[in-house]
């Protein structure tokens, strides 16, 4: 076992022992109290002691106990009696505050259990500590309120909303699920809620309404992406209807164009294009629809609302009554949104934004399981290093190069191993050549944290990283 240091400022240590799993420290306060705590005298004597076991971080891998040798005291001057004070411990947990700290930050990418097992808890531990963690998250972090809002779905375990910042590509919250009720009480909570001057969003009108009630200023917008998706998906169902009239080898084939169909005609090669000509000419309903979905993503070519509209009437009065059943979503769609659909084209969604949305949609399945909504909004909230403009927090910091080779700072005491029990040494001030000077205390300023970056959090998923 090398040289070791508790780093408890603290703590002295009084023994040490290790098994197989565990080490175990005996500590006892460096500083006895000065005063009661009921009554503020000096006038204090000695009262017995008890030992209190709290768990410490792990260290190597061992599990790590302290055992700490509490001291009680009477008070002469009100006869009252009582045990010292504990810093850096969290009493109620039995466990070093900086353990519960980093059990906190642990939760957010790993399972309860694999930190219960490490640390040697319960689960139970871990999650009421994980809970109290995220609390204090929520107080210190505080994502900027977005100008341009998306409001989308993700499917974790469950649909939910989520809720985009889409200049900065990212995530400012996650929402249990997608009730006008929940998306209400989020808009009317958030700070700057005035300022939101968009809101893009799929025509989902729980949304619509609560933007509506909480946030009139804001226009909303809904995405070019959730509307042209509607065409393919028209497509699809004159396809399959297609289907049931052939025999089965005709299908197969047919089967194997449906990619070919959902290409957009600009990118369809010699070969593509061979077997459309094909399909199109044996079956004109299939060639109408294609031609269908080319001209309404069409509509999108253009800049502006009003042309947008004209070209939709067009497209509208061209749709043979053969197929329009496969195109009356599309329609009413349009009728019933047309406001916020055509507001795209004056205010349109960047692209960068939509897609890598849909990115993490895709890898997000592989979070769900195991874990309840909190822990995986926390997760996605709050990992480490997936803030855009994260909160300043000092860098670590390289010693100077007059206080490395083994010059400690004076006024500090080191613990180190020496024949079988930790011995306390009490260092040389280093050389005075070059003086320590500590920097004066910065005014610490908060960066503006725009939430959890899309790409980032879509590595990190593909990674395990959390
Ligand atoms: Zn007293």
């Amino acid at each position: 076992m090398p040289a070791n240091i508790l780093n408890l400022s603290a703590y002295d240590v009084l023994g040490f022992e290790e098994n197989e799993h565990d080490y175990h420290i005996d500590v006892e306060t460096v500083k006895m109290p000065t005063s009661c705590p009921h009554c503020q005298s000096g006038n204090l004597v000695g009262f017995g002691r008890r030992e209190q076991t709290v768990k410490d971080l792990p260290m190597h891998g061992w599990r790590v106990g302290l055992y700490i040798n509490t001291r009680r005291f009477r008070c002469r001057a009100c006869a009252r009696t009582f045990y010292e004070a504990l810093p850096e411990i969290d009493e109620k947990r039995s466990m070093a505050k900086r353990l519960a700290q980093w059990m906190g930050k642990q939760a957010i990418k790993r399972t309860f259990a694999s930190i219960a097992e490490e640390v040697g808890c319960t689960e139970f531990t871990v999650r009421a500590v994980f809970n109290d963690y995220v609390n204090e998250l929520e107080k210190e972090i505080c994502f900027e309120t977005p100008k341009w809002m998306g409001i989308d779905e993700i499917h974790l375990i469950k649909p939910r909303g989520v809720i985009a910042n889409i200049q900065n590509n990212t995530i400012v919250e996650l929402l249990p699920n997608r009730n006008k009720e929940t998306v209400v009480r989020f808009l009317y909570y958030l700070e700057g809620k005035e300022r939101i001057q968009y809101v893009a969003m799929d025509m989902w009108t729980p949304y619509h309404d609560a933007c509506r009630a909480v946030i009139p200023q804001a226009v909303i917008v809904v995405d070019k992406f959730h509307v042209v998706r509607m065409a393919n998906d028209a497509l699809e169902r004159v396809r399959k209807s297609l289907r049931e009239s052939l025999t089965p080898k005709q299908r197969r084939g047919l089967m194997r164009d449906r990619l070919v169909l959902l290409k957009r005609e600009r990118d369809l090669n010699d070969k593509d294009r061979q077997d459309l000509d094909g399909w199109t000419k044996n079956y004109p309903e299939l060639g109408e629809a294609y031609r269908l979905k080319e001209q309404f993503f069409a509509i999108y070519d253009t800049g502006s609302p009003d042309e947008a509209q004209s070209r939709f009437i067009q497209w509208q009065k061209s749709i043979p009554p053969e197929i329009a059943h496969a195109f009356t979503d599309i329609e009413h769609a349009w009728g019933n949104w047309s406001i916020p659909i055509l507001n795209y084209f004056n205010h349109p969604v960047t692209n960068a934004y939509t897609e890598s949305l849909n990115s993490l949609i895709r890898v997000m399945n592989r979070l769900g399981r195991g874990y309840s909504f909190e822990a995986l909004r926390a997760k996605i909230l709050f990992a480490e290093g997936v803030h855009k403009h994260k909160l300043l927090q000092p860098e670590f910091e390289r010693k100077p190069a007059d206080k490395r080779q083994g010059e400690p700072v004076p006024g500090n005491f080191m613990y180190f191993w020496t024949e079988g029990s930790f011995a306390r040494i009490v260092p040389k001030p280093p050389p005075v050549s070059k003086p320590y000077i500590p920097k004066p205390a910065e005014k610490v300023e908060r960066e503006k944290n725009y939430g959890a970056d899309i790409s980032t959090l879509t590595r990190m998923i593909e990674n395990g990283e959390i």
